[in-house]
């Protein structure tokens, strides 16, 4: 049996740059090795590619977190105006009292602030 590490290689699919996948495993197709090579890669475009997900997977899990999956369309549906600029703001209120804002910021981001209002107060 050889001892020699078979070298596994996967290409960019932005830049055509072939990159080392030393911990990729045997089974994968030469499409899943490519996959891996993009995000390896540290071309622009790949790792724009990459900001892009992590926003994204971060987004799902922050609105998966705190609304119901009925709820979670509708946001969803929201964010995409808000970022397509068909709405400047958006505000809502939840049954439980919890007070949703869904804006853009000065500098493009992205903003969702969830608000509970809990004054205390008393009128005897
Ligand atoms: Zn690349």
């Amino acid at each position: 049996m050889s001892s020699e590490v078979e070298t596994k290689t996967g290409t960019c699919r932005y830049c055509g740059q072939r990159v080392f996948l030393e911990a990729a495993a045997d089974d994968l197709s030469e499409h899943d090795l490519d996959m891996l090579a993009t995000d390896k890669c540290m071309c622009p475009e790949a790792q724009s590619e990459r900001r892009k997900r992590e926003r994204k997977e971060t987004l799902d899990k922050f609105v998966k977190k705190h609304f119901s999956p009925e709820l979670s369309n509708l946001i969803h549906y929201v964010i995409k105006m808000v970022e397509e600029y068909d709405l400047v703001e958006f505000t809502c209120k939840l049954p439980d009292e919890r007070n949703v804002k869904i804006w853009l910021d000065n500098d493009a981001y992205l903003r969702i602030k969830i608000k509970k209002t809990e004054d205390e107060e008393l009128k005897i």
